[in-house]
């Protein structure tokens, strides 16, 4: 049984799981393997506790991080990212709420979870382009075996952030436990080694970018052009975020990406287990 929660306390959670349902599906079709999978919406820890992966949806960072902190949420959400280092994708507030940093707004800045050590940048595309769609090739599908993995993803941007900035690793970790990761992932050349890159030592992987010249993006004045692509996607470890929604799609694509890799770093972690009973 693999649970994977998603955060309901504001935003687009319930598209998240119905999504979730049909990617598991397609997932077993495609795949032999028969894994029950248990989709929960997660408001409490006590929910969270039962979760082996998690989303977090688009909707308002701000309130989320409120919302969270009154639920007594925020330190066993970092628990659950940071030293767990369970799967968790984050998808536009999700994305700002897992950013190591991002910009205060209009509204106020707001407490963040992190897990990314990267520097977003809140409501980056301005005014004029509030929401806007556009058809992306996004690279990390290819490497599935899905079905039009190479047909683009129409990706539904509203007031979206974009990764403005990566920063050094481990910015968000206090150096103490930098040290004491290191310590744990140092001595062998087993699975822990491969484990250890990917989950303690990961560097920010950047999946997918969108063109400024992309022609919803074109006609707007206020956005700064200033580079000719912006990060969208990002991936660290276990952690992953996007700019854009793809729960406001009816596209399973990316919720099949994810579920196979959570079930692959479900794997690497009994692996991991097994070799440090073993030692
Ligand atoms: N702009 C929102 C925020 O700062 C995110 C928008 C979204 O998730 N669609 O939280």
């Amino acid at each position: 049984d693999v649970t994977v929660g998603v955060l309901a306390l504001q935003g687009a959670f319930s598209e998240h799981v119905q999504l979730l349902r049909r990617a598991a599906e397609a997932l077993k079709r495609r795949t032999a393997q028969d894994v029950r999978w248990d989709f929960i919406e997660v408001r409490t820890p006590k929910e969270l506790e039962q979760c082996d992966a998690l989303i977090l949806p688009g909707g308002e960072s701000t309130t989320m991080s409120l919302v969270a902190a009154r639920s007594g949420l925020l330190e066993p959400l970092r628990d659950f990212v940071k030293v767990l280092r369970k799967p968790t994708w984050g998808t536009c507030a999700g994305l700002i709420l897992l950013a190591e940093s991002a910009n205060r707004t209009k509204k106020g800045g707001q407490e963040l979870i992190g897990g990314l050590d990267v520097r977003v940048n809140r409501n980056h595309f301005g005014r004029q382009t509030e929401s806007f769609q556009a058809n992306l090739s996004l690279p990390f599908l290819r490497a599935t075996a899905e079905t039009g993995a190479d047909q683009p993803y129409r990706c539904v941007f509203i007031r979206a952030p974009v990764v403005e900035k990566i920063l050094p690793r481990h910015s968000g970790i206090q150096a103490e436990e930098a040290e004491r990761d290191a310590t744990v992932v140092a001595p062998s050349k087993t699975p822990v080694d491969d484990l250890a890159k990917r989950e303690l030592g990961a560097e920010v992987e950047v999946m997918a970018k969108i063109s400024t010249r992309t022609p919803a993006l074109q006609e707007n004045q206020e956005h700064d052009h200033a580079g000719a692509e912006d990060i969208i996607a990002v991936r660290q470890g276990n952690v992953f975020g996007t700019s854009f929604h793809p729960e406001l799609t009816e596209d399973p694509r990316i919720h099949v990406w994810w579920l196979d890799e959570v079930l692959k770093a479900i794997e690497r972690r009994q692996q991991f287990e097994l070799v440090d009973r073993t030692v």
